[in-house]
């Protein structure tokens, strides 16, 4: 058997990255080029996208940048087009650009609504169908879904996002069950609050934080770096026997 710094490697693999231009999408990059993998970096921010590149690229890996809506079934087809002409296939799929709002059951908008669901539910199942092709060929494949405590949970005023990451878990055990004859692994990872720009657009109020943290065991919010890390070991072989699964990145929240 590899050993164990083998086994939690990711060199040589191709990864695609959503959201890849800030936050938790960055850091991944990040985190997967420091452990070897080459980046398909995807998002519409044009200079922060040049910023996540520069990151890889200081790792010693290549990256390839796409700017892409994924709100658009237009924008999810080029990008998933583009990265497998240029690379052939991608190994490693991590959906995780998204877009959060705080709306309660009776303050939701119908548009927002759309939006959110294209993005955060619609365009990981359109990534996934359309690169899954090619990890089946290779009869390997790993593809991370970035979903929420949100979506395991009733939390006040996320009445649409929660939608998106509940149905991105349930979408996500279906992916697993189809996608396991061909060794491919689908799993979600599901934070609690995250010091990202949305973390911080949603969180930087104590009025709003301090009581929700009274409510944390560990009693703190999360770094992007550490999902990134989490993304690492599902996208590594050491998390060979793991899919369908949603794992919780939380402090404990959702424990209690
Ligand atoms: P963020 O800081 O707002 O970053 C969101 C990323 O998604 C950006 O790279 C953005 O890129 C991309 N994105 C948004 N809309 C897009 C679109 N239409 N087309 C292409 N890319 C788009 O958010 P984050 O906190 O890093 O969140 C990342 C993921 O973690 C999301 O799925 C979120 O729901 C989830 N999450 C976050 C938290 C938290 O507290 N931060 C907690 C639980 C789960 P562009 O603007 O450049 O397109």
């Amino acid at each position: 058997m590899a050993d164990f710094v083998d086994r939690f490697s990711v060199t040589g693999r191709k990864a695609l990255v959503t959201g890849a231009s800030r936050g938790i999408g960055a850091e991944a990059c990040r985190v997967l080029a420091d452990a070897g993998a080459d980046i398909v970096a995807v998002a519409r921010d044009t200079a922060a996208l040049a910023e996540t590149k520069a990151a890889v690229e200081a790792k010693g890996r290549r990256c390839l940048v796409i700017e892409a809506d994924l709100a658009t079934v237009e924008g999810g087809r080029r990008a998933a087009q583009q990265a497998l002409e240029a690379w052939g296939t991608i190994d490693i799929l991590v959906n995780n650009a998204g877009m959060g709002l705080a709306e309660s059951v009776l303050d939701a908008s119908m548009e927002h609504f759309d939006e959110v669901i294209a993005i955060n539910l619609r365009a990981p199942l359109l990534m996934a169908q359309l690169l899954a092709p090619a990890m089946i060929a290779q009869r390997r494949g790993k593809i991370i879904n970035i979903s929420s405590q949100a979506g395991v949970i009733g939390l006040l005023e996320h009445a649409t996002y929660a939608a998106s990451k509940g149905g991105l878990n349930a979408m996500t055990k279906v992916m697993a069950a189809e996608l396991s004859p061909h060794n491919i692994q689908v799993n979600t990872v599901c934070p609690t609050v995250i010091m990202t720009p949305m973390g911080e657009k949603h969180w930087s109020d104590p009025a709003r934080l301090d009581p929700f943290l009274a409510k944390v065991p560990l009693g703190r919010v999360g770094q992007p770096i550490e999902v990134a890390d989490l993304i690492l070991f599902l996208a590594s072989s050491a998390s060979d026997l793991i899919t369908g699964d949603d794992i919780m990145i939380d402090g404990g929240y959702t424990a209690l």
